[in-house]
């Protein structure tokens, strides 16, 4: 059996079970190489709470771009506290940009983004077997092929994705049920939460993208783009 059929078997196995079951199995492939890359989106801190329960060599890291939320870096601290973790920050060694310049996500968001999150990304992917990420299958088109566990050819390493099948009633029934610390802006109408300056409330009824980059054809940063298809 080639590595590519050994993953999607065993992606068909850990189809259904719990994120935590599905952790498991990744850290066991991965012992000390593997880490979640935590955006602080509701997915993200439902798999901070499975790590912490379940006792799991998975580490914790963010990709810091200076540009987030202020009740993003307070949820960062409270889900440190909460459950006596490290979340290790991940930022892009760039020049503060001068005042008067062109904020870089309106020059060119798409270079921002590389800048600030694919590049630091991609080198904190490379010292890892695999990495963890909260996306689902009813995100958005491009997620919608997602398995539990991939070969992520884009960045060279296995991918988990213990909430692919989850729908947004689950995720947030879970939340509640484990009382986990959330974004305080998902009160306000923020539905996926990014960057500030490229992050809006949704209205009712809206895409839950909706809010990214508002007024641009652009709906991801690039970190979760194809190709993830089975390593041969
Ligand atoms: Fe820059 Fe916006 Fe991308 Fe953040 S989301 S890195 S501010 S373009």
């Amino acid at each position: 059996m080639s590595a590519g059929d050994e993953l999607a078997a065993l992606a068909e196995t850990l189809e259904g079970r719990a994120p935590a079951e599905i952790l498991a199995a990744a850290a066991a492939r991965h012992p000390g190489r593997i880490a979640l890359a935590c955006s602080f989106g509701a997915e993200d801190c439902l798999l901070v709470d499975a790590i912490a329960r379940a006792g799991l060599a998975v580490e914790v890291f963010t990709l810091d771009t200076g540009y987030l939320f202020p009740e993003t870096y307070a949820l960062w601290r409270e889900l440190e506290g909460r459950y006596g973790l490290s979340i290790r920050a991940e930022r892009a060694a760039l020049p503060v940009p001068e005042p008067a310049a062109t904020p870089p996500w309106e020059a060119d968001p798409d270079a921002c983004c590389e800048a600030r999150k694919v590049i630091p990304l991609r080198a904190a992917l490379s010292r890892l077997g695999a990495w963890v990420t909260g996306i689902r299958r009813e995100q958005t088109p491009d997620r919608a092929g997602a398995r539990v566990i991939e070969w992520d050819a884009r960045f060279g390493l296995e991918k988990v994705n213990p909430l692919a099948a989850w729908t947004h009633e689950q995720l947030w029934a879970e939340l509640r049920r484990f009382d986990v610390p959330v974004n305080a802006l998902h009160q306000r109408g923020y539905a996926s939460i990014g960057c500030a300056p490229c992050t809006t409330p949704v209205r009712p009824g809206e895409d839950p993208r909706a809010g990214r980059w508002r007024g641009r054809a652009k709906t991801e940063c690039g970190l979760h783009l194809g190709p993830v298809a089975p390593k041969a």
